[in-house]
């Protein structure tokens, strides 16, 4: 059980967010009172929002976090300066906390435990206050970055400069100082803070659990559209090093785009991703043992054929899928045509597995 009471209460990030809430509440108001904004300044205000929102989750996360990519010193400012503006506090801290969050997803050591409860998990974990701000254990690799340690140090000072030159840069773009306020500096903190907050309370609750069971994380496609591509998280869970969340093409991933644009251009490189064929036996296995507790929790006289076929079926499929992980493993070494060939007609062979797999699937949730 988590407790929550003045003695724990960090005042420092306390303060911050109730005073933004209180003044966007009244302000809010007030403002959509007396002017209807210009589209201008609405325009702006979303560019705002994105750009410190995709820094946030494909810097701070993506490429702090995890390492999923490695990039030029100029993206690293660019990312660290837009994401700064978020007022999520430093990379360092940031980083901290959620490489603990993944060594200990839903556990005593998680610091935003969906376990505690979505309200604790979604905001009210930043109200307390807990052990060190940094495990320096955790994060040793990037206090060896100056400018992570430098952007740590002068934290409170960027967070107010870079809010204080994007509201001026509003403001001489609109002329209204009031808007700018309201909307792209106020609004867009409020948003962007929900927003990230939502991985961690909804994506850990309404959704798919894709390819992992065992934790609470999942893939919920809605919630990707405002978190800038990381509402694919039971993959990412599984998966953390992927320089993608969304690992489909059709995926809404903005922050896998941008990386991807990026190592285009010759500003990023080394990205991360993990074999398909891994990640589909990733998928079968975690289906097999859902299927075979539903057949051992049901009472049914011709239960043993079932088990025996999907057992058959789902070696059968994995002992495929490892064959092609393996081609696919050789042809990226020496992009050998005759391996291209062979992997095609492999892919051609395994059509009718799946197709049976998804029959017997089918079959084995109905029985009751
Ligand atoms: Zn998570
Ligand atoms: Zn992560």
């Amino acid at each position: 059980m988590h407790t929550l009471g003045l003695k724990n209460f960090n005042w420092t990030s306390g303060i911050f967010i109730i005073t933004y809430h209180l003044a966007l509440f009244i302000c809010l108001p007030i403002y959509l009172y007396r002017t209807t904004p210009s589209s201008i300044l609405i325009l702006a205000s979303v560019a705002l929002l994105f750009l410190s929102g995709v820094s946030i989750s494909a810097g701070y996360h993506r490429f702090y976090a995890h390492k999923a990519y490695r990039a030029s010193k100029i993206v690293e400012a660019v990312l660290l300066f837009f994401a700064t503006m978020a007022m999520e506090g430093s990379v360092l801290k940031w980083s901290s906390q959620h490489r603990l969050h993944h060594r200990f997803t839903d556990k005593e050591g998680d610091p935003h435990s969906i376990k505690k409860g979505f309200l604790y998990a979604h905001m009210l974990w930043i109200f307390k206050k807990r052990g060190p701000v940094v495990d320096a254990a955790i994060v040793q690799d990037l206090m060896k970055n100056k400018l992570v340690m430098f952007q740590h140090k002068h934290y409170t000072l960027l967070g107010v400069l870079t809010n204080g030159i994007s509201t001026l840069f509003v403001v001489w773009l609109t002329g209204d100082v009031f808007g700018a306020i309201v909307l792209s500096l106020i609004a867009r903190i409020f948003l962007l803070h929900h927003f990230t907050w939502f991985i961690n309370s909804l994506a850990h609750t309404w959704g798919a659990k894709t390819y992992s069971g065992e934790q609470s994380a999942v893939d919920n496609y809605l919630i990707a559209l405002v978190t800038f591509g990381e509402g694919y998280h039971n993959y990412h869970h599984v998966f953390a090093s992927d320089y993608r969340n969304g690992v489909r093409w059709y995926h809404f991933d903005p922050s896998k785009w941008l990386v991807w644009t990026l190592s285009k251009l010759g500003l990023a490189k080394d990205l991360r991703k993990i074999n398909p064929y891994f990640i589909k036996k990733t998928m079968v296995k975690k289906d097999t043992v859902i299927l075979l507790d539903k057949l051992r929790e049901i009472d049914h006289v011709q239960k043993k054929p079932f088990e025996e076929r999907l057992n058959e079926v789902s070696e059968n499929l994995l002992s495929k899928l490892s064959e092609l992980s393996r081609l696919s493993h050789e042809y990226a070494q020496s992009r050998q045509r005759a391996l291209k060939k062979q992997m095609r007609e492999f892919r051609e062979g395994l059509d009718g597995l799946w197709n049976e797999w998804g029959r017997l699937s089918r079959q084995i949730m109905s029985l009751s």
